[in-house]
Formats: structure tokens, sequence, C-alpha cells
């Protein structure tokens, strides 16, 4: 079932195309040579035991790669490089890339499509340019831009979305996005609105991909626990009973820094400066030696201050492999895609598996049925924003709230806008009821992880 959507797209698509065709006259012959696509002929063009059981070989399929099919990468980072390389040798000649960063020289090693020269340049365009002077025949068209700038029209033009981003909160404004592309019919999702998405995503020697299919399998917030939220200390562990090395530099960052300010009255610590990340360095080694510990280190300092997960080119490169192999699938309904996510970890040895994640039924971003907030009506309202970041299944960032009272649309709480957070901040002291909220009160809530408003209902405990 999963790829007759894809089928559907498909052959609309082709129809499409040979009315274009006709009137460029495409650009077909000038820009092949003899056998440049054997090695994707060999998948497409004869049936094999791995084969999609409804597959028919055919020339069709690869005609729609090279001519028709529409991908949009987002992220030209690490994992971007390597998808716009795969996705580009492997056919697909009309791909779109989304990316708002410019190139720093640290990034050279392993996203390989800029050279010292680009260092400044929008990954974007400099990704694009040298795919398509590289590759004949592949289109890039580069976005430098916020995936946030970008609308609903611009997404709805892919056939298939892969995203190689290193934020869970785009993730899960992307997920947010293809979800507000769903057209219901009857409560059931109408095929041909559903863009799959691939997921990629890698740290440090550990990577994963994943198929959703927005409405259909499951979304990036139906597994949000599996997420962890950012790896923090405990407090008490830092202050009192340090065991690791990475706890005595949080300690000299979060204790001793602020209260010497060694480089004067609100300085604040800055992860590339090599004079704070020194000082840093000095301190933890004191701390670490009190308490017997070993293994601080400069490049240690600096990659706790600055919370950095090293980049393993090896491990972005299987990833984006996996996730073009993916998209391949999808694009020509030749086999039979993933069901529906791949970890890989080679931290130790190499070990890979795939499960099927499974649907929340009460999935905030996909599920249509509003959560419910159960509380009892003497809660503070600061209670129930502190459960919608730090309940694992929502995390949101800063909720802004509003409801509407008394036949009136009121904004509860907002941080965004300074002016107003301080009108609105004496609310989050107030309770429930003094608010003027009542037992199935509808709350509309606006955060960075959606680019949709999301209906929560109050339910009363007593
Ligand atoms: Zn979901």
């Amino acid at each position: 079932r999963l790829f007759s959507l894809c089928r559907e797209k498909k052959r609309t698509r082709v129809v499409e195309l040979t009315e274009k065709m006709v009137v460029e006259g495409g650009c077909g012959g000038s820009c092949e040579w003899e056998g440049r696509w054997n090695h994707i002929k060999k998948f497409l063009e004869r049936s094999g035991p791995f084969t999609h059981p409804d597959f028919e070989p055919g020339t069709e399929s690869l005609q729609f790669l090279l001519q028709t099919c529409r991908v949009l990468v987002i992220g030209a980072g690490g994992l971007g490089c390597e998808l716009l390389k795969d996705l580009a040798l492997s056919g697909f000649g009309k791909i779109d890339v989304v990316d708002m960063d410019t190139i720093d020289v640290s990034n050279l090693n392993r996203q390989f499509l800029f050279r010292p020269k680009d260092v400044g340049r929008p990954k974007a365009d400099v990704a694009a340019d040298f795919i398509n002077s590289r590759v004949p025949g592949c289109h890039v068209i580069p976005h430098f831009k916020k995936i946030q700038d970008l609308d609903e029209r611009f997404y709805r033009q892919f056939h298939i979305i892969v995203c190689g981003l290193d934020s869970i909160v785009a993730r899960r404004w992307m997920n947010g996005m293809l979800l507000s592309l769903l057209v219901y019919e009857d409560g059931e999702v109408d095929q041909t609105s559903v863009i799959p998405l691939i997921d990629g995503g890698t740290e440090g020697f550990k990577g994963n991909a994943r198929v959703i299919l927005p409405g259909v399998t499951a979304c990036i917030d139906c597994t949000l626990e599996l997420y962890p939220p950012q790896i923090n200390f405990p407090m008490c562990t830092i202050a009192s009973m340090p065991r690791l090395p990475e706890h005595c530099i949080e300690y000299v960052r979060i204790l001793q820094w602020p209260k010497e300010m060694p480089f004067g009255d609100g300085v604040a610590l800055d992860g590339d400066d090599p004079e704070h990340i020194q000082w840093v360095f000095q301190r933890s080694l004191k701390r670490a030696a009190e308490f017997n510990i070993t293994g601080v280190t400069y490049r240690l300092t600096q990659g706790v201050v600055k919370r950095i997960i090293p980049a393993v080119a090896s491990t972005n490169a299987v990833i984006a492999a996996a996730c073009t192999t993916e998209v391949f699938k999808l694009a020509t309904s030749a086999y039979v895609p993933l069901s529906n996510y791949m970890v890989f970890n080679d931290v130790d040895g190499l070990y890979t598996y795939t499960f099927e994640a499974e649907r929340k039924e009460n999935c905030s971003a996909c599920s249509q049925v509003p959560v419910d907030l159960h509380f009892p009506p003497s809660s503070k309202f600061q209670q129930v924003l502190e459960y919608l970041t730090e309940s694992t299944s929502l995390q949101m960032k800063s909720p802004a709230v509003t409801a509407t009272v008394e036949g009136k649309s009121k904004t509860l709480y907002l941080q965004s806008v300074a002016s107003i957070e301080q009108r609105t901040r004496p609310n989050l002291s107030k309770s429930l009821k003094e608010l003027g909220l009542t037992d199935g009160q509808e709350l509309a809530v606006a955060d960075v992880t959606t680019p949709q408003t999301m209906l929560f209902r109050l339910c009363f405990t007593s």
C-alpha cells in the first residue's frame, strides 16, 4: 500500500513529463553517454529476488528519475554533501537543497563539495554549483534559507524529502510541515497528499535512517522519546561527587566562571576563544586532581564547553547511502522500502538492525486527536508550561499559549516578544481557575518545533 502512493504520483508526473519533453525537447541524449546509467538499469530493467512483488521492469523508471522526480534535500552539511552526491550519481536529475549556513574552514575535512576558496559562502549555493558542474544533466537548485522561511507551496512541489539535519527542532518542524500538507477525507489520509520523508541522523559513530510516510507511519514526534534531551549532568554530581573528567569541566563552566569572571564582569564564556578555554582547562585540571580523576584535556574541555560531538565522515557516508537507497526505492517503486527505522553503530565493532517504529495513538503531531492536559484547577499556569517543555513526548522549547476566555482570545503567555512576555509573565503564578480557564477548555499552543498551532484540552482533576 505504501508504494501505491508513490506510484500514483509517478504516473501523473510521467504524463506531465511527456508533455513537457515535447515543449522543451528535454536534455535527452545530449548529456548522456553510452552505458552511463548501466549501474542503475541493473536495478530497474530486470526483476530479481528482492524486487517489489508488483514491480514491472522497464525503462520508464529511469526516465522518471532523470527528468521528473523532484527531491528536496534539507541540509548541505556533512550528511547533505553525501546525499547530494549519492542522489546525483543514482540518476536523480532534479534536486533542490535548502541550507541556512555558510561554509566554515572546519567543515572542509568531510563536507567534500567545499574547498578553501569557498569559506564564507552559502553551503547550499556552493554544493549546488559543484554538483551541477560535475554531474552533467543533474540540476540542483540551491535555497540559502531557513526551512521556516519557505512555505507550503514550496514544499508541496516535491515527490520526496530527505533530511540531513543536526537539529531535532528543525526535524520536528519539517515533520510538522509535511503533516500540515495532508488532506483527510472521512478521517482517512488522501494518499496523494503524502510526501515521504527520509530522515538521516548521525552523532559521532552512531547514526540512523528512517522512512516516514506522514499520517501513515510513525512520525518524528511519535518517537520523540527516542531522542534523549540534551545531556546534562545532575548538579549534585557536578558540585559534590564528580566521577568523570566532564563533571570537572562542567563544574568550572557552570560554577567557577560566573563567580570569578576571569575576563571581566559580564564576559560570557566563549568556546571559540582559546584564552577562555585555556582558563577553564587549567581550573578543570585542578578540580580533577582533587578527586583523582584523569582524562581532562584541552580538547575535551573545548568539546564539553561547546557541546561538540565529533562528526565522523564515515558515519555520514553510511547513513546518506542508506537514505539515498530509500529515496531510490520509493521513487522507482521497484523495491520494498525500509520499514521503517535503521540503527547504525560502529563505536565498537559494527552493530546495526532495523525495527518498525509504531505510530503513537495520541501523537501530538500526527494523530488528529487533541492531547489532554490533566491538572487540578488550583495548579499554577507555570506548571502547565513546565509540562509542555519537560514532558518527554512533547519537549517544546518556548510554547506560546492562547485560549478563548469569556468569548475573547487571550494570550496567556508568550516568551519570544519581550513586551508581551512582560505583560503575560504575571499569569505564570496565577492558578488556572484565577485565569478563568474551565474544564474542557481548549488551549492553542505555538512553538518552534512545529509550523502548526497545536490544540490541547485542559481536563480538570480534583
Ligand atoms: Zn506522530
